[in-house]
């Protein structure tokens, strides 16, 4: 595409507005304003709309995304926008939440990446803890498969998971596939909970020493850790949840200083958004996540490959949105049950 050199001068400084502030410089931006341009038109004249999870990179979320969240606050978003054309820049199992809420729209991901947690787990392999404990109810992460949703009873986020556990009918619950959350379940919900062998690379990275040595070095420090933490570093930290609830917390607390237990674009999406706290410590790089770059994101829009195409068989797809469905209704039950206090503070 040929723009012209006003346009992208003008396109530079937009992208150097939002993006010095994580450390990008002016020639920085003048280098990829050609690509961000194009993506800009190709989406415009297709009526598309571009997610952006928080674990990609600033140039992704600022640079080209119209809505920057977790994985199932964006689907969310999805449904309500008038765009036909989702592009989806998250792991394949992301876009595949995004179609299931918006089965009449066209979704592709920039590229088809995995994930440690949700390749852990096929929908086949459901049916055995199904099999070996048949009182229990199933309930599934939302970072999994559609095939393993529709094997499941309920699917859960980080932020409802402890109200769709409690309002389960079932006492014993198979929790997959997430080992770390499901462990952490135990402390912080009253059913017995049965879980998965999978785990999330990034949050697993995390140990306790790390979460002692920035309390040590930065007094007043508030932390905070995905709940697919280690329950030994869940533990230790301030406060324990999903993406929506750190922001939450971060906007209503008077603190100055704060570590974000989680992978770095969120930390990045941090930096951005709260330009007058300081946030320390490390991050851990999610290798599927940052396996997406821009020029993915317009070879999506230019030229897309078959495999780019969200697709779901249709039987797979009625019994995962009614995974999500019931998920819905527990939630509204489970508030009643669970009275959280401010947040989900775990100390
Ligand atoms: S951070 Fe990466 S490995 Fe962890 S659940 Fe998300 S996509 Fe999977």
């Amino acid at each position: 595409m040929r723009c012209s050199p006003s346009a992208l001068k003008n396109e530079a400084q937009r992208l150097y507005q939002r993006l010095n502030k994580l450390g990008w410089t002016l020639d920085d931006c003048e280098l990829i304003a050609p690509t961000t341009l194009e993506i800009k038109q190709l989406k415009t004249e297709q009526h598309a709309v571009i997610l952006a999870h928080s674990y990609q990179t600033p140039d992704i979320m600022y640079g080209v995304g119209d809505f920057i969240g977790d994985s199932y606050s964006l689907s969310v978003t999805a449904t309500t926008h008038p765009a036909q054309k989702i592009i989806f820049c998250s792991d394949y199992f992301m876009g595949e939440t995004a179609k299931l809420l918006n089965p009449d729209k066209e979704v592709l991901v920039p590229r088809v990446a995995g994930c440690s947690l949700a390749d852990s787990i096929t929908g086949e392999q459901v049916r055995a803890p199904r099999k070996k404990y048949p009182h229990a109810g199933i309930v599934c992460y939302v970072n999994s498969y559609a095939e393993v949703k529709a094997e499941s009873d309920a699917s859960c986020t980080s932020s409802n998971v402890v109200e769709v556990v409690e309002a389960m009918p079932q006492q014993e619950i198979v929790f997959i596939p997430d080992k770390l959350m499901g462990l952490n379940l135990r402390t912080m919900t009253s059913k017995k909970i049965i879980i998965w062998d999978g785990i999330c690379v990034v949050h697993e990275g995390f140990g306790e020493e790390t979460v002692r040595d920035i309390r040590r070095r930065f007094p007043g420090v508030k932390i905070l850790a995905h709940p697919e933490c280690a329950p030994g570093v869940v533990a230790l930290v301030d406060y324990a949840g999903g993406t929506s609830g750190m922001l939450n917390y971060v906007r209503a607390s008077a603190a100055a200083i704060f570590m974000l237990v989680t992978e770095c674009g969120l930390t990045d999406r941090f930096k951005a958004e709260f330009p007058d706290k300081q946030i320390v410590g490390t991050c851990i790089l999610c290798p599927y996540m940052k396996k997406i770059q821009l020029v993915d994101v317009l070879q999506a829009l230019r030229n897309p490959a078959p495999e780019q195409y969200i697709k779901i068989p249709d039987d797979i797809a009625d019994r995962a949105q009614a995974s999500l469905q019931r998920m819905f209704e527990l939630e509204q039950e489970g508030k009643t049950l669970v009275k959280r206090g401010a947040g989900e503070a775990v100390s």
